[in-house]
């Protein structure tokens, strides 16, 4: 853990009801639609980076309303590396306009290999990011290829060398359990990835969301799934390998070295306020959890013109507010503190979720102590099943 506490034991803040220190920017642009991909996004659309920025300036205005001081900032896609030079530089203007930097800040940006010239990384350097997160997915040319990306081997290796000669902070995401990939494959992007030595690495499973090019292919049977059983072993050989490598495991997807998680996580983790602006962004301010709207197109439309741009908003109540508190946190290694998530919630979560957790308890997949409550390794192989019994 770093010393990043937005919401901190001594001073513990009621859910969502702080003053937003973080902000999330959606940028929906790519090349093309990876196949198995289903965020909110418009591709092979860049005639509309113009609008996109003139309607996130009115919804500046509309949610942030004026400066702020905040301490972490995320640009995520999407691929906002792909927006153009002369767009990323408007871009850094404007949210340098509406956000002053605190000291200590981190600025996070997500970045593709694919096409990235020097000069962005310049820029992203000038402009004050100091953490990047680079989608590199895997290093293998064919499992690239299946999963529809833009850059192969070489791209990597290129980007990565400079991106190291500006960065200190970088980490590395990576998608196991692609068709077609072997477990030993797997370890052996595991261990290309650390050979680089970027201090933050993320591995996700690869999921085949309803709606995807991917799940369509595999309900016709041209895309193989692989089993659970060897989902289960790639994951559990991230979780062995990458400790083992000096990668301490913080989240179910996430490993840094010390001093190198990511701050603006937290944010979430903590169930702290934050602005979120773009398409499909989804924003925590006074206890209400509000999303953009999904489509790019509805939520430029109806921006430029002046209007609201959000979908779904919702107020929890109190007793829905704590669950999703132990929710987001179960997902951290680290677990919920029953004492600040009593002060923070009011309430007892032993109380609150008796008989769930007495159940995974039971089970080997909850470790339950007088000071906190958390997934064990076998646990976190189940986390998403296991965290909507909390609900
Ligand atoms: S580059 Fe990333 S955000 Fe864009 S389509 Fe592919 S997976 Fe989705």
């Amino acid at each position: 853990m770093n010393e990043f506490t937005p919401t901190s034991l001594a001073s513990p803040a009621r859910l969502g009801k702080d003053v937003p220190r973080s902000a999330y920017i959606h940028v929906p642009f790519c090349v093309h639609r990876c196949g198995y991909c289903d965020f909110t996004l418009i591709a092979g659309r860049d005639q509309l980076m113009d609008d996109y920025l003139i309607a996130l300036e009115k919804e500046l205005e509309r949610q942030v309303k004026t400066r702020r001081e905040i301490d972490t900032l995320f640009l995520g896609g999407g691929t906002p590396s792909h927006l153009t030079l002369p767009v990323l530089e408007k871009l850094f203007s404007l949210l340098n306009e509406w956000f002053e930097l605190a000291p200590g800040y981190e600025f996070s940006m997500e970045v593709n290999p694919a096409g990235l010239l020097v000069e962005k990384i310049d820029l992203f350097r000038a402009a004050g990011i100091n953490r990047i997160s680079l989608g590199l997915q895997s290093f293998d040319n064919e499992i690239l290829k299946t999963l529809e990306r833009d850059h192969n081997r070489n791209d990597i290796e290129r980007v990565v060398e400079q991106l190291q000669d500006r960065f200190e902070n970088i980490s590395f995401d990576l998608i196991f359990g692609v068709p077609g990939e072997s477990v030993a494959l797997w370890k052996e992007t595991l261990s290309r990835a650390v050979s680089l030595a970027p201090p933050h690495i993320s591995t996700y499973g690869l999921t085949f969301e309803k709606g995807t090019d991917f799940w369509i292919r595999r309900e016709r049977g041209e895309l193989r799934q692989h089993t659970e059983e060897v989902e289960q072993e790639m994951y559990r050989m991230s979780m062995e390998y990458l400790p083992e490598q000096g990668y301490d495991q913080y989240e179910i997807s996430n490993f840094a070295k010390p001093g190198f998680t990511c701050r603006h996580n937290q944010v979430y983790w903590n169930g702290a306020s934050y602005f979120g602006l773009g398409p499909g962004a989804a924003r925590y301010l006074d206890g209400v959890r509000t999303t953009n709207h999904r489509s790019v197109l509805t939520w430029l439309k109806r921006t430029l013109a002046g209007e609201c741009g959000d979908g779904e908003s919702e107020e929890l109540n109190p007793e829905e507010k704590a669950r999703e508190l132990a929710v987001i946190q179960l997902r951290t290694t680290a677990g919920i503190p029953l004492k600040e998530f009593e002060l923070r919630s009011s309430y007892d979560l032993l109380e609150l979720s008796r008989s769930v957790i007495d159940k995974y308890h039971q089970a080997g997949w909850l470790e339950v102590t007088d000071e906190v409550v958390r997934l064990t390794p076998e646990g976190r192989f189940v986390a998403d099943t296991l965290v909507v019994d909390f609900l």
